[in-house]
């Protein structure tokens, strides 16, 4: 069953012929570049299109692994989000100890903070006198760590 070496029009080839329902040698009578497309069967002389041997067993095992790999493969989750929604931000943050937003306190990055007019929010940024408080559907710049004035003396 070695791969014929001699390829060529004119040479022969093992093909399956329909009519005799048999792999049996062939003459190829037409080639589209190293292809094989036509053949003409050494046995009752029909011609027919190449589909190279029939293989005995039929080889339904390159099809069936598909259905079981579909799942995974249409199933491919998105690439991570780039932004948590708002919810997802706090996913894990205890709300009831958010802090109370008041300029004078000072926050650091993922605190609660409860403002009076933008609600609950989260600390993603600090900077040296203002903090990036993100609100729903917003980021607020809030003050924070402000000393209180001096007392006058
Ligand atoms: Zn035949």
């Amino acid at each position: 069953m070695a791969l014929p070496n001699s390829i060529r029009t004119g040479g022969e080839i093992d093909a399956f012929c329909t009519k005799c329902d048999l792999n049996l040698a062939h003459t190829i009578i037409a080639m589209v570049g190293p292809k094989v497309v036509k053949v003409k069967c050494n046995t009752c002389d029909s011609e027919h299109v190449y589909r190279g041997t029939q293989p005995l067993v039929k080889a339904t095992s390159f099809a069936a692994p598909k259905k079981s790999a579909t799942g995974a493969t249409a199933r491919t989750p998105r690439a991570a989000k780039v932004t948590m929604s708002w919810e997802d931000q706090f996913a894990g943050k205890d709300l009831g100890r958010a802090k109370k937003y008041s300029p004078r306190e000072t926050f650091v990055i993922d605190d609660v903070v409860d403002h009076p007019t933008f609600g609950i929010g989260l600390v993603i940024a600090v900077r040296v006198d203002k903090v990036d408080v993100s609100v729903k559907q917003d980021t607020k710049t809030l003050v924070h760590g402000k000393t209180p004035p001096p007392t006058a003396s």
